[in-house]
């Protein structure tokens, strides 16, 4: 994962730096103060700057503090840019968790996103917007600048024309670029949500092989690391998306493997024997019910295959399921969606999870479960075909 620190914040919104971005500016001051010249070419044939190139570079360490003022600049344009997203986000009532800056420029951690497509076009073309706005009142500041300043009409004039690429950059059609959410809220518009983001994913990835090809034949690294960014980022939108709408309705109660069909083991039971069972029932993690209490029938654990497989072959004789078990239970109830149960279980690192009402168990819903329900959903449109949709609850 990504290692971040905090700076500050803005609007009360925390603004983190990754570690990959402090790689990321040093080398920026490089790359800007290593070609003034040819910048100043650009600037003077474009806006008539009139910048005199050598004022610029009579100290050696000259183009590198330019360099370096210039990437400092283009890093404030980043976080205006991201808090354009971030503010109208908040408007629709969408918390920010943060903007943290990285490698690849800002990220904005919306909580949720939003499935309504006004909002989101709204939310995303918020960036590209401020950033056009900061190239404008960067060209503004460049041209109120007295000409004898010509490291300040430097900076101003390069920040003017970076904030304008980078809106542009941002525009292209392709997931997670703001071009993306722009292209999914257009197509949203009269289509369901799930399938508009199948296609916008579709046009990331092709945009993202095109750019990976010319990568290749340029022999330019950027690119195709940039282009397999996309790739991934476009899958796995729209994998969440399509598990999201598939399960929009679907209860964990609905497709958990309810407790009269369930495997169960005593605590008393040796890990030989569990072991065998695993083999002839081909299940891999059984509740564990002890029922020598007074109360009848108590759930005091889960063993797994995994547990069992601690203890070496010879010895599995000697040791019961109640050495081995889990006794930290994972639990969710069964009104709980689906979408939650997986991402507990991502959460977790785990495969199954009990369900549990009012203390008893009623049922274990497990990976495979929910893939099985996810597969009929595809097929099918629907877990169970006689069941009402909910109402909002
Ligand atoms: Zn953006």
């Amino acid at each position: 994962m990504m290692k971040s620190f905090r700076i500050g914040s803005l609007f009360g919104i925390p603004i983190k730096l990754d570690l990959t971005f402090l790689l990321v500016l040093p080398l920026f001051a490089y790359l800007i103060g290593a070609q003034i010249e040819p910048v100043v070419d650009i600037l003077n044939t474009s806006m008539g700057a009139g910048i005199d190139v050598d004022a610029l570079t009579t100290e050696s360490w000259m183009p590198f503090l330019i360099g370096l003022i210039a990437a400092i600049g283009l890093f404030v344009g980043v976080v205006l840019h991201e808090l354009g997203h971030s503010l109208t986000a908040q408007r629709y009532g969408f918390p920010i968790d943060s903007i943290t800056l990285w490698l690849l420029g800002g990220i904005a951690a919306l909580s949720e996103m939003p499935e309504d497509w006004r909002q989101e076009l709204n939310i995303a073309i918020a960036g590209p917007i401020v950033s056009i706005l900061v190239g404008v009142a960067s060209y503004g500041l460049f041209l109120v600048t007295p000409e004898s300043l010509d490291g300040a009409r430097f900076v101003l004039g390069y920040l003017a024309v970076l904030n304008i690429v980078l809106a542009g950059f941002n525009m292209i059609p392709a997931f997670p670029m703001d071009g993306g959410r722009v292209l999914r809220a257009l197509l949203a518009r009269n289509t369901p949500y799930a399938k508009a983001t199948q296609q916008a994913a579709s046009v990331g990835k092709l945009f993202a092989i095109l750019m990976g090809l010319f990568g290749l034949l340029q022999f330019n690294i950027i690119f195709i690391a940039l282009a397999f960014f996309i790739y991934i980022a476009a899958s796995s939108e729209a994998q969440q998306v399509t598990m999201k709408a598939a399960f929009q309705d679907v209860t964990v109660g609905d497709i958990m493997t309810p407790a009269k069909d369930l495997h169960t083991v005593g605590p008393e039971t040796s890990v030989a024997a569990l072991i065998q069972r695993m083999f002839t029932e081909r299940h891999t993690g059984y509740p564990v019910i002890d029922r020598s209490g007074f109360e009848g029938e108590r759930l005091v654990g889960l063993v797994t295959l995994s547990d069992a497989r601690e203890i070496d072959p010879v010895e599995r004789d000697a040791f019961t399921v109640e050495e081995v078990m889990t006794t930290d239970l994972k639990t969710i109830s069964p009104e709980s969606d689906a979408m939650t149960a997986i991402e507990r279980m991502r959460e977790h690192n785990i495969g199954r999870l009990l369900v549990v009402d009012d203390g008893d168990l009623i049922g274990l819903i497990s990976r495979s479960d929910v893939m099985t329900a996810f597969d009929i959903v595809q097929k099918s449109g629907s877990v169970s075909p006689n069941r009402q949709p909910r109402t909002a609850d």
